[in-house]
């Protein structure tokens, strides 16, 4: 199971923006991109053509650059992101929206989503360690997509466990979206549909990572 292992913060330094990877601390005057919001590497300082720096960028740069951030903000790798954007091409229906409904569909997502981890990279962590069940079954396969009626549950046997015990009280200060279902008591989460456009990140350009694969 790949996955990228170099330092996130450098992903937000790269993008321009915060991406918030890292859970509490993005929230916090240690967040990289609070001291040092410019790209790393030697030119970072000086800016370049596709970090708004004195050329202008090119269609190109600007699908690359959609691309590449929602890949960093859900943490998949090309190979699979590419794959995820055949899958979505061969669907009927909107390509680009598809897409993110895949992305958002991945279970480390629905699991950062209910709440029950502070950043993506969080619940893929969790559910490699295998502290979840889906319908039941234990999964330790963060890529795994779910559907409508699916149910998460933190697995009985982690329930014990010092994180697992505080995350009721914990996740009851996160919210999280219509699309899913979620009982604090029981620690389970359900999906009730796909996540409709305007409750997925609003500063993801799919329409523009449409077209960087369609080149
Ligand atoms: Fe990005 Fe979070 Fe690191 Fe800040 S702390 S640079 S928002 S990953």
């Amino acid at each position: 199971m790949a996955k990228y292992i170099g330092p996130v913060c450098k992903l937000c330094r790269r993008e321009g923006e915060k991406l918030f990877l890292k859970g509490e601390r993005c929230f916090t005057p240690k967040c990289a991109f609070e001291r040092r919001s410019f790209a790393p590497g030697q030119h970072g300082k000086s800016g370049g053509k596709s970090r708004g720096g004195m050329g202008r960028e090119s269609d190109y740069g600007r699908q690359l650059r959609a691309k590449q951030r929602a890949r960093r903000v859900y943490g998949v790798l090309e190979r699979q992101f590419r794959r995820y954007y055949e899958t979505a091409s061969g669907q009927r229906g909107l390509t680009g929206l598809i897409l993110l409904q895949i992305l958002e569909s991945r279970i480390d997502n629905v699991v950062y989503r209910l709440g029950f981890a502070t950043s993506r990279a969080q619940a893929r962590l969790l559910v490699t360690h295998g502290h979840f069940t889906v319908n039941g079954r234990r999964t330790d396969i963060p890529s795994m997509i779910l559907g409508s009626g699916d149910m998460v549950q933190v697995r009985e046997g982690s329930r014990q466990a010092p994180y697992f015990k505080e995350l009721g009280s914990l996740a009851e200060t996160r919210s999280f979206p219509a699309w899913l279902n979620r009982d604090l008591r029981n620690l389970v989460g359900t999906v009730q549909r796909l996540p409709e456009r305007a409750e997925i990140d609003g500063s993801l350009n799919e329409q523009l990572i449409v077209e960087y694969y369609s080149r």
